[in-house]
């Protein structure tokens, strides 16, 4: 597979701070960045900003966050978007950073899947448990296929219309497309290992309403191989529970058996690592990389607990020690946004707080 990054047109951006990772943590740190006047530019491999709190468990309400007894997950991400929202971060999402480099004149590269690159004079390393990946098929050669015949996530839902579609999984993704496509697919298969699904009541009930009209085939089981003529996918055979293979026709294969978190290529930058967790110092969140801190999940240190309070604390400390990073020997001021006027300026609250 060609390396994107590589062949891609590099025009370089010049960046003062790179967050890397839109979860949580990440997010609150536009915000210590923002007060202290330094821009931020943050990427995220996913789609959307949120980490874990979005991927995994957007509707549970979380009770230990300070001053907010109760808050659903999702909910504490829109506020912490409304938060950082006076201090214009630039926004890359979908993308995965793929290498991290320092340069000769001591800026650090970012360089991500999408082929941008940018130069950062620090870089926070937000990255979770790391950058969230679609469980893939487990069908021989079937990798050749992705992005032209088989995919893990719909771009546009364009490219299913007029398709002989089959969509695997049995969550709320496969069931939410599989509703979604029946009247504009050719044909659509919808293919789970049971006939039990974990997806929202309502939309298994539309999805059975689809299969009772013949709009949708159900079938139980698992996609086990694939045909292809001239280099397209034709069709797929499911193997069912009673171990017999049913070929079903095909030219588009969907699979949504969820995300799970990748490390990736965070081990392969050289900072140290301690169990899959970087290494920093609690006084500056640096990492083993001086201009590269790491907060949140991804960092560990003696008595490191991974809770978004701790991520949020740390992301606090370590917008004080870019600052130094960024300005050596400049003094550095405690100010309260309470009292600050520089503060409440970038805020944009100057004139409320004048009243
Ligand atoms: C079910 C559940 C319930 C929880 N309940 C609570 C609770 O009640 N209270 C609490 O404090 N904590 C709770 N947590 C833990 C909490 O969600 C995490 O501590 C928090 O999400 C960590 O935030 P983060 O920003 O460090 O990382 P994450 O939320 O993991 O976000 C990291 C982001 O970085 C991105 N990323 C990683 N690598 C790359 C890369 N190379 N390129 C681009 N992007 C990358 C990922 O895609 C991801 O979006 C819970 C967790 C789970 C799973």
């Amino acid at each position: 597979m060609t390396d994107p990054v590589q062949n891609a047109p590099r025009e370089p951006i010049p960046a003062e701070v790179v967050i890397i990772g839109a979860g949580p943590v990440g997010l609150f740190q536009i915000f210590e960045l923002g007060l202290l006047g330094m821009h931020a530019h943050i990427i995220d491999s996913l789609a959307q900003v949120g980490g874990q709190c979005t991927e995994l468990y957007p509707e549970k309400p979380i009770y230990d966050i300070p001053a907010l007894p109760i808050c659903g997950a999702q909910e504490l991400i829109d506020r912490l978007m409304e938060q950082a929202k006076p201090f214009n971060a630039t926004f890359h999402l979908g993308e995965e950073v793929t290498e991290v480099q320092r340069q000769a004149d001591g800026k650090i590269k970012v360089g991500t899947s999408a082929g941008r690159l940018l130069l950062a004079g620090a870089v926070v390393i937000a990255g979770g448990v790391g950058s969230f990946q679609p469980r893939r098929l487990s069908v021989p050669g079937i990798e050749a296929l992705e992005g032209k015949h088989v995919h893990y996530r719909v771009k546009a839902a364009v490219d299913f219309h007029g398709k002989q579609l089959v969509i695997c999984g049995g969550g709320d993704s496969a069931l939410d497309w599989t509703v979604a496509l029946a009247d504009t697919a050719r044909s659509l298969t919808l293919v789970h290992r049971r006939a039990e699904f974990r997806a929202a009541p309502a939309t298994v009930a539309r999805m059975r309403e689809l299969v009772a009209a013949g709009k949708v085939q159900f079938v139980e089981g698992n996609v086990v191989a694939h045909h292809v003529a001239n280099e397209d996918l034709v069709r797929v055979e499911v193997q069912g529970p009673d171990g017999e293979n049913l070929h079903v026709p095909a030219d588009k294969l969907l699979a949504f058996f969820g995300l799970h978190p990748k490390l990736g290529p965070i081990a392969e930058w050289g900072l140290e690592l301690e169990r899959k967790a970087l290494k920093v110092d609690t006084e500056k969140f640096q990492t083993s990389e001086p201009g590269i801190f790491a907060i949140g999940d991804i960092n560990t240190y003696p008595g490191k607990k991974k809770l978004i309070l701790s991520g949020f604390h740390e992301a606090a400390l370590a917008a004080f020690a870019i600052q130094l990073h960024l300005n050596p020997g400049k003094r550095q001021f405690l100010q309260y946004t309470t009292t600050s006027p520089i503060m409440q300026k970038r805020l944009g609250v100057a004139s409320v707080a004048e009243h």
